[in-house]
């Protein structure tokens, strides 16, 4: 970990000469509170998960925000990119930000495994558990207000079955002390556009919770 904490610093520094600073302010060197766990997410070899990543997936947004949204794991696009919901599914996401009120700068988003399982297939119960203290790392980080669960792999977090999102969807639960909502996956808004409304009531209490 202070290997790649000294690498980053010899590479701000090397790029800060290189455009032409003799020196600098301290203060510029402070990392964020995530950049420790970067590190450790991208080196991370606790599951077999790790072995046909193009990159891990650790998330989006402000340490600080007041929301976070926890989907299954990435897919394709965002194997790819190193970055959570940007393809159809995320374009969906963000769509119903929109139609609720909710802005982006009180949202992080990530998901509860950080690798692309092959052929976008669920998550095993072993390699949710290797990668759960990531996941807990960056709630401890955050402090959210309220944390958004997406599809049944991510209730299974706060009800520990990976069922039953259609029954308990817009309830508010309990997950580690936080208060937690369930709704429907993008991807299964996508495949259903008549669970489009019902996820942007859901995200409706989402905003309240927060406001
Ligand atoms: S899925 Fe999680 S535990 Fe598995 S290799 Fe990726 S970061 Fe590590």
């Amino acid at each position: 970990m202070e290997n790649y904490r000294e690498n980053k610093i010899v590479e701000v520094l090397q790029m800060l000469k290189y455009i032409g600073f003799d020196s600098i302010d301290s203060s510029l060197l402070k990392f964020s509170p995530f950049e420790d766990l970067i590190g450790e997410v991208n080196t991370c070899r606790k599951c077999d998960l790790h072995k046909n990543r193009t990159n891990a997936v650790f998330g989006k947004g402000p340490a600080g925000a007041d929301i976070m949204i926890v989907g299954e794991a990435p897919g394709r696009d965002e194997d790819i990119q190193g970055i959570p919901f940007v393809g159809r599914a995320g374009k969906k996401l963000y769509d119903m930000f929109s139609a609720s009120g909710i802005e982006e700068k009180d949202v992080f988003i990530t998901n509860v495994i950080k690798c692309r399982p092959p052929g976008n297939r669920n998550p095993e119960p072993v390699e949710m558990e290797r990668c759960r203290p990531y996941l807990l790392k960056q709630i401890e980080i955050i402090q959210p207000k309220v944390i958004v669960l997406l599809g049944n792999i991510a209730l299974s977090l706060a009800t520990g079955t990976p069922s039953g999102i259609t029954k308990m969807r817009g309830k508010s639960l309990e997950y580690l002390s936080y208060k937690a909502i369930p709704t429907f996956h993008p991807a299964y808004v996508l495949r259903n556009p008549g669970s489009e409304k019902i996820v942007v009531e859901d995200f409706k209490k989402v905003k309240r919770s927060i406001s």
